[in-house]
Formats: C-alpha cells, structure tokens, sequence
C-alpha cells in the first residue's frame, strides 16, 4: 500500500505536525515522522483539516445532466476540499424509492472522488401529499439516513409529524426547507425595504420562521430530531436558540452566501444573485455569523445548486433560483469567519466536517485527524488571496456569485481514504 507523508501541517490550525497516511488509513501523527517509503507533501504554513462533510448538495443526476452530474459535483466537492456530499432529492425522477437512491449512490461509489450519500424524499414526487417509502429508502444499498422535499417545504402539519415519527426508528433525520407557501406566492426576492423599492414580489422572513416555529414544536412532541435547512434570518436564528435551550433536538445549516451577501445585490437585477432562500439583509448576515460561532447554527452546507447558462442568463423574474458553492465554500467561511476572528480552524473543522458528519450519520467522515482514523484529509493554503474564476471550476456549471471577487484561502490536497483526490489544486 502508498504511504504519504504531510509535513509539517497545522493540525486544524495548530502546532506544525506531520502525519503519516498508509494506505487509506492516518498511521501516525507526529513531530519528525520518518519519511521512508512515503511520497511528501511538504505542508509547512498550511492548515489541515478532516475532509469536509457537506449535507446539502444538488448534484441533478438523474434528469438535470445539463447542469451536473454525480461525476461532475463530486469533482467539484473534492476541488472544495469535500469527501462526503449528500445529494438531495429533487431530481428527475425523485428520489423517493428504494431504486432511484441506489443508483444515486452508486454513481457516487464509482466517481471515486468523494462519497455520495443520497437523501430521500419525505414525500411521494415532492408533492407534499403521501410519506414516500422511507423505510424502504433506508434499508436499501444506500443507508439513506436523511429525508427532504427540499427546493419545496413539507406544509402539512400531519404529513411532518408522521415523518418524524417515522424516521425516530431508526434515528433518522428530517431536513426542512421552511417555506410556508402561501406567504411566498410569486417571491422573487426576500421582503423589505430594497424589494419595496424595486418593485418585486416579498419573500418575507416570517416565512421561514413560522414554519420552524411549528417543526421544533412537533419535533418536541414527537421525541424525534429535526434539521433545518439554510437558516436565513435573525428571527430563525432566535427560534433555534430557544427551541434548543429547551432541549428540542433540532439542529441547523447556514449557507455561505447567507454569510457574505444581502438583497442590496438584488438592485443590479443580475439573477446570479437569485437564490431560495432569498439573499436577506445585514442585520441578518450578522445574526447568522453570530449564531454559527456560538454554535446556535450547527454547520455550514453549501446548498451547491447548479443551473446550466441559460436557466440564470435571463431577466430576473424568470432565472432559476440557486448558485453553486462547493468549490467556493471554505473560502467564504474563511472570510466571513476565521479572518473576522469569530471562528478559529478547529471550530471550522467542525461546523464543515464533524457536526455535518453526525447528523448525516456518515461513517468514516468528520473524524480527529489521529492515527487508526480513515484518511479522510483537506490541506488549505490560508495565506493564499486570489479572485474566483468560474472558468476553471470542474462543475458542469457556472452559477458563482463570486465571479472576479477576491476571496482568502485554496484547497491543494484533498484525501479520500488516503487516495489523493486533489493534489496542487488539479484534480487526480
Ligand atoms: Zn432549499
């Protein structure tokens, strides 16, 4: 088996260390760690991590092939220093059967460049009227372990508090896209003073609250867990805050964009910046950053939502909703979080790697980077600043709001069980 040798690494943002990768397992963790037999990677200054967890991720395969593939968005999480998506539900078919998710995971096992695990739908074709087979999806080849209507919320009271009775069994876990629908006919963006201004349809925050008002509560009646996805506003911020202080078992997601930008970008009409939830203000951004560093929002997901050119190259009332973020990800939070102070490299590992890893229940992943662990690695050049060019991304799309902004911070090296799936920035 190939031994690989990082030197000199700061171990989640710690003293220098080198570790030791033998075969697909770290076999030792060190100072002045011999290198005989073993392949170098000298790391000194940079940061290492244990591969990122995203629990949120659109990867389109089946029926969206023109936006992404499996193939391609696991290219695109491994560049973004990724070694386990979840592929939500919303394809074409749904994912809503025991089948349509093992071919999804399969795809995932023969990409080769990151594990897959896929989510099931909570309700037959996202309709929001029947439970799919969520036993059924569970104990199929794919484990299924987390179930979403995301891009559409699961409205019906009863139909959620089956749910999570259902998934208690075998300590699954709903993931909520709150959205109540009524309140959100024709939203182009989120509710306030800039949409008054331009004249489009509100997306308003009450929206997302009321609707994780109600899970928390039934999630407490229940005695099951409950994640919800993309937090955007300061009210949910303040709902999760006291769901958990009274011992709810929620647990909660922030995009990295819902970190960075607000509706002001909205006045340039470019639908690059149409996004579900709608981008919201600063208030709210400083609320959400708050609460991921206190540990309120539990983890960062990319909700990486991939549209071919001509679904966003049009007038903005008509572009699809969504951006993609694998590849971006870690240098938003880096910006938004560890150069502003409010995190440090061990509470990133954290919110992008371990937390995401428990509530996914993906085993092997989120794990300490010590020895007898799988080699799940990411090794980050934070001294690095450069501007995001989507020509170079490996997704099949090109959606990045960041396009031309300086951001901090370059994945080199990605390790899928020590198997190098990224190394200097290129893809194996
Ligand atoms: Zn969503």
């Amino acid at each position: 088996m190939s031994k690989t040798l990082i030197r000199g690494a700061k171990v989640l943002g710690g003293e220098p260390q080198d570790v030791l990768i033998d075969g697909g397992t770290i076999a030792e963790v060190g100072t002045n760690l011999s290198a005989e037999g073993a392949e170098i990677v000298e790391a000194a200054g940079k940061v290492l991590l244990p591969g990122l967890v995203d629990l949120h991720t659109h990867l389109r395969e089946p029926g969206r092939e023109d936006s992404e593939t499996v193939l391609t968005g696991t290219r695109a999480a491994a560049s973004g220093g990724y070694t386990n998506v979840f592929a939500m539900a919303n394809t074409f078919p749904v994912a809503d059967t025991a089948g349509v998710v093992e071919q999804v995971w399969r795809l995932g096992q023969e990409s080769g460049y990151c594990d897959v695990q896929p989510i099931g739908a909570v309700t037959v074709g996202l309709e929001g009227a029947q439970l799919a087979e969520l036993g059924a999806m569970h104990e199929s080849a794919a484990g299924v372990t987390v179930f979403s209507d995301d891009g559409k919320c699961v409205h019906d009271a009863v139909i959620m508090r089956r749910a999570l009775e259902y998934v208690k069994a075998f300590n699954g876990v709903v993931a909520q896209h709150a959205q109540e629908p009524r309140l959100t006919e024709g939203a182009q963006m989120n509710e306030g003073v800039v949409s008054a201004e331009l004249g489009l349809g509100g997306w308003p925050a009450v929206a997302e609250e009321s609707i994780i008002a109600r899970d928390v509560l039934l999630a407490e009646h229940v005695g099951s867990r409950v994640h919800i996805c993309h937090l955007s506003t300061a009210g949910s911020v303040e709902i999760v805050r006291w769901a958990k202080s009274r011992g709810i078992d929620v647990t909660a997601e922030v995009t990295p964009h819902h970190l960075l930008l607000t509706d002001e970008l909205v006045r340039s009409y470019n639908p690059v910046y149409k996004v579900n939830p709608p981008l919201r203000t600063e208030r709210d951004v400083h609320a959400l950053r708050e609460a991921l560093a206190d540990g309120t929002i539990d983890i960062v997901a990319t909700d990486h939502a991939p549209h071919p050119h001509e679904d966003k190259d049009c007038e903005w009332a008509a572009a699809a909703m969504g951006m993609v973020g694998l590849e971006t990800a870690l240098s938003v939070v880096q910006e938004t979080m560890v150069d502003t102070g409010l995190l440090d490299w061990a509470g990133v590992a954290d919110r992008m790697s371990v937390k995401p890893a428990q509530i996914g229940q993906a085993a092997g992943h989120g794990r300490p980077v010590s020895a007898g662990e799988p080699a799940n690695l990411t090794l980050v050049d934070t001294a690095y600043r450069g501007r995001v060019d989507p020509a170079g991304f490996a997704s099949r799309s090109r959606n990045t709001p960041y396009e031309g902004r300086e951001l901090p911070g370059r994945v080199t090296h990605t390790w899928l069980r020590g198997k190098a799936t990224l190394v200097d920035g290129k893809l194996t």
